[in-house]
């Protein structure tokens, strides 16, 4: 069903949507990652005394991840941060300990292990944070490996990467895949802000300053699709709403209170729907409100209902005298493949009636000529 708040396209919350996916694949993916390399180093007895910490705390930190998230989307930042801290310091530490372990444990095999590794706390840094901490993120993690194998090899012991050609291949490429890696988060940026700039911009071109609610243009939209999809068996309904004598308000309290009478009448209308409903400013003092469903409500006892609400506003000037505020409702029921444009003019049709026998009353249109 088209919502009140649907009107409004917003490019990040389907962009936080993407993420929250993938940032719960990401955490499924690590556990079961983490407990397939634990058993197998288990079974082979090659389990390093560190990891018999760093493995239980990785699952524990990616399984409480994937619950979290998945029960409340909110604490997807805490979670994209979690992870990639967990993975960083699991590494890091893994690395400092075999680099000060008194035996020979960092040898070739174990630190080219470990620099395999490295390019995936790149990857998660760009992808969990933002560049800017990203970059800075990844750039320490490299400088940190390689001083740690540097201070290795220069130590003179024949471990890490004594191979000095093997040693300088990978600090290039490293290096290398770094500057890409910031290239691509330096793109993720300029597009996003450009994506929010455009979320702005429909915002604004969707939406009237004054009262807040959608548009004309918005809201003609809405209602030619309704007219388009012709599901009468829903009974879309309009309502066209028009301030009785509101210039009366404009001439004889000035131009600002007519801003306000309009402000609190806007209101009273949003409040008196339901979200599914679509409240518009159509005109000046004229408001659409677009049911797409009345299957379980009496459209004519809803206008009853909102013109006696607005009836009921209190509106006052600075001497706390009250201002009167009245409204004339229009209310139109589609028709079986009626265009919209027809489905209008029969609610305007009804608006005027309402006008001249009176107003401050709602009157429905007639069915539309077959
Ligand atoms: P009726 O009962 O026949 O509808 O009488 P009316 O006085 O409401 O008639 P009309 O539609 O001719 O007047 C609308 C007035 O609304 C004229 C215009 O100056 C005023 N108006 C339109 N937009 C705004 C606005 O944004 N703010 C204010 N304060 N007035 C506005
Ligand atoms: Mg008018
Ligand atoms: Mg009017």
């Amino acid at each position: 069903m088209v919502q009140n708040s649907d009107i409004v396209y917003s490019a990040s919350q389907h962009i936080d949507r993407l993420m929250r996916r993938v940032v719960l694949l990401l955490c499924g993916a690590g556990v079961l990652s983490v407990l397939a390399i634990w058993h197998m180093e288990a079974v082979d007895g090659t389990l390093e005394p560190f990891n018999r910490v760093g493995y239980p705390a990785m699952v524990l930190v990616f399984s409480a991840g994937f619950l979290a998230l998945w029960r409340f989307p909110a604490v997807l930042p805490w979670v994209r941060w979690a992870g990639f801290l967990t993975i960083c310091a699991v590494l890091m530490i893994d690395l400092w300990g075999q680099t000060h372990e008194s035996g020979p444990l960092l040898d070739n095999y174990n630190a080219l292990t470990l620099w395999n590794w490295l390019p995936l706390c790149y990857a998660m840094a760009f992808f969990m944070l933002q560049s800017r901490h990203a970059f800075i993120a990844a750039a320490t993690m490299l400088a940190f490996f390689a001083w740690c194998t540097i201070m290795r090899s220069t130590a003179g012991t024949p471990y890490a990467m004594q191979d000095r050609s093997l040693m300088i291949n990978t600090l290039i490429s490293h290096a290398v895949l770094v500057s890409c890696l910031s290239g691509l988060a330096w793109l993720k940026h300029v597009v996003s802000v450009q994506g929010e700039q455009a979320t702005r911009l429909n915002r604004l071109a969707a939406t009237d300053p004054l009262t807040g609610l959608a548009n004309r243009r918005q809201t003609l939209e809405l209602l030619e699709q309704l007219a388009r999809e012709s599901r009468v068996e829903r009974s879309p309904v309009l309502m066209l709403c028009d301030l009785d004598h509101f210039k009366n308000i404009n001439d004889g309290w000035g131009h600002a209170m007519g801003d306000q009478v309009l402000v609190a009448v806007a209101n009273a209308l949003r409040a008196s729907t339901r979200d599914s409903d679509a409240v518009a400013r159509w005109g000046g003092e004229e408001f659409l409100i677009v049911l797409p469903d009345t299957r379980d409500a009496d459209p004519a006892e809803l206008a009853e209902r909102l013109r006696t609400r607005v009836a009921a506003l209190q509106v006052a000037d600075r001497h706390q005298c009250p201002v009167p505020v009245t409204l004339s409702i229009g209310i139109a029921r589609l028709g079986a493949g009626e265009p919209g444009a027809s489905w209008l003019k029969r609610s305007d049709d009804a608006l005027y009636r309402a006008k001249s026998e009176g107003r401050n009353c709602c009157r429905m249109a007639e069915p539309p000529e077959e």
